[in-house]
């Protein structure tokens, strides 16, 4: 691993930076109770700005503005809502640079040069005015059956900080996009892109309303949402513990939702394999946003014919990811937080203790001892049932388990309660078939790490990595409700009643 060792300076654009307010009804409000959360730069421990600490009292302000705002979005035309997303979508990618920066100072990345969400809210606008009801068969020639698609009205959302950009680009594209107005909730962390992404949101001309953004902690903001008695539909993406907690308040309160959770995805490697093309591609996907990524593949299952030549190259192609700040030519940031900083730490001497062994990495790089670095770290002799095998790091860890054949891979690469991503690394077609229907995930990528590269791929969770489908072809379908229409010429006549006179 090469570390750099230059303090960068902070540098937001002051047209995107929404300090100190969140988004209700059109407004930038500062919370009813007054009190801000700082938002921190994880490369510098440098405050970049604050946030409101919102509580139930702005949610429910921001429902009731989401409520008003909901009867003329949900009745102005499909074409219109999709063209004004389409707006959304170019000022976004107007701002590209800006909001990379943005974003990567708050996560803690370096650049991933233009982002993804102007593509994403495209792909989205597009299925504003495709969302179509059926005709239906009827018994009479008199009668017409339909079914509607229609809005749910004000619903929720809550989001993570590790890719807080592309996260509110799809839960309110689709949820907007089908008529619904939202209440969100971004991660207290990366609060600032979604606020960034929701300023640009108005400047496109979606009407004061339908998006409103309360910032805030989950248990205070966050909880508020499901809990609220006027929501009435949700979108989670976050832990499994959370989803849990979330999915409780949506029963509670009758609320039907959809839950992006974690991973724990295996990369199922073949003798066969181009290795020359695999393991920087599995490297970059434990590395890449410092393995804080929902998809990352952090268990390299391996037929034992091919261990020894993989965790060579693999420890090898690690030591060549430099670790830095955003702004310098570097493959990997910091953690988010303290907090995830001690958490991929503790996992790493979980590791240890349990008898794994750590061929590269395993700790602090040199000279880093201000933000919450950490190096690319490979365990080797990891046993499938080890927690370091069994549980999400969110941490650049990855996790060597030899098998003996196909079959031992398959249970190994199913033996979590996670189902998001698998990837499978093989040159023979057979194999790539085989295991694309044995192994229980989501996604399932052949010769790629994370399952990327499919336009409008439905992505989701098999087990306990959640369900329902966000980003593909039905994700605006997803906000909404059928509702059954039946519609008669005219009114059908009664069968007359019995009278004496019958008998
Ligand atoms: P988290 O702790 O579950 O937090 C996610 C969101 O939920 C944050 O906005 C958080 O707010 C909020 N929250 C926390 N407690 C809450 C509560 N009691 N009620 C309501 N909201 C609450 O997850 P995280 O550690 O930030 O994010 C990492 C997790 O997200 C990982 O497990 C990762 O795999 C998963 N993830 C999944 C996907 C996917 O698409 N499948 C994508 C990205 C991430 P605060 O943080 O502000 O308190
Ligand atoms: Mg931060």
């Amino acid at each position: 691993m090469t570390a750099t060792t230059e303090r960068p300076e902070t540098t937001l654009d002051p047209d995107l930076l929404v300090d100190g307010s969140m988004l209700i009804g059109g407004e930038w409000v500062p919370s009813s109770g007054g009190e801000t959360i700082d938002v921190v730069n994880p490369a510098t421990v440098q405050v970049l700005a604050r946030v409101p600490r919102g509580n139930a009292a702005d949610v429910d302000a921001a429902v009731r503005a989401a409520e008003q705002a909901f009867p003329a979005w949900r009745d102005l035309d499909a074409t219109s809502r999709g063209r004004l997303l389409f707006r959304w979508a170019d000022l976004i990618e107007q701002h590209g640079t800006a909001l990379d920066q943005l974003e990567s100072q708050e996560v803690g990345r370096p650049s991933w040069g233009p982002p993804p969400m102007a593509g994403q809210l495209r792909f989205i606008a597009g299925q504003a005015d495709k969302v179509q009801g059926l005709s239906l068969p009827t018994y009479s020639p008199d009668q017409l059956g339909l079914t509607l698609r229609e809005p749910y009205g004000v619903v929720g959302a809550i989001i993570p900080w590790n890719a807080p950009g592309p996260m509110f680009a799809t839960e309110v594209g689709a949820a907007i996009a089908a008529g619904n107005t939202i209440v969100i909730k971004p991660a207290e962390d990366a609060p600032l892109t979604p606020l960034a992404l929701a300023k640009l949101a108005l400047e496109a001309g979606i009407p004061p309303g339908v998006v409103n953004v309360v910032t805030g902690y989950g248990g205070e903001a966050g909880a508020a949402i499901p809990a609220h008695p006027s929501i009435r539909r949700m979108g989670f993406t976050g832990s499994p513990q959370t989803g849990s907690l979330i999915m409780k308040a949506c029963a509670d309160n009758l609320v039907p939702l959809h839950l992006e959770l974690g991973g724990k995805s295996p990369q199922v490697v073949f003798p066969d394999a181009d290795l020359d093309a695999a393991v920087p591609a599995m490297v970059m996907g434990i590395t890449l946003n410092t393995g804080q990524i929902c998809a990352a593949g952090s268990r390299v299952v391996c037929l034992r014919s091919v261990h020894d030549e993989l965790v060579d190259r693999l420890a090898a192609q690690m030591q060549r990811v430099r670790v830095g700040a955003w702004h310098e030519p570097v493959n990997m940031g910091p953690l988010i937080s303290e907090r995830q900083h001690q958490r991929v730490l503790g996992y790493i001497d979980l590791g240890r203790e349990a008898g794994a062994e750590v061929v590269t990495g395993g700790g602090v790089p040199a000279g880093y001892d201000t933000g919450y670095f950490v190096e690319p770290t490979l365990f080797d002799n990891v046993a499938p049932d080890m927690r370091i095998a069994q549980e999400e790091i969110f941490g650049p860890v990855l996790s060597v388990i030899a098998v003996d054949d196909e079959a031992e891979a398959i249970e190994v690469a199913n033996g979590t309660e996670y189902g998001l991503v698998a990837s499978v690394w093989t040159n023979d077609v057979g194999t790539a078939v085989r295991m694309s229907r044995r192994l229980q995930a989501g996604q399932v990528a052949v010769n790629s790490p994370l399952g990327a590269g499919v336009i409008g791929g439905p992505f989701g969770g098999y087990k306990h990595s959640g369900f329902g489908r966000t980003m593909g072809a039905d994700s605006v379908l997803e906000w909404t409700q059928v509702k059954t229409v039946s519609m008669r010429a005219a009114v059908p006549p009664v069968p007359r009643t019995r009278t004496p006179e019958d008998d």
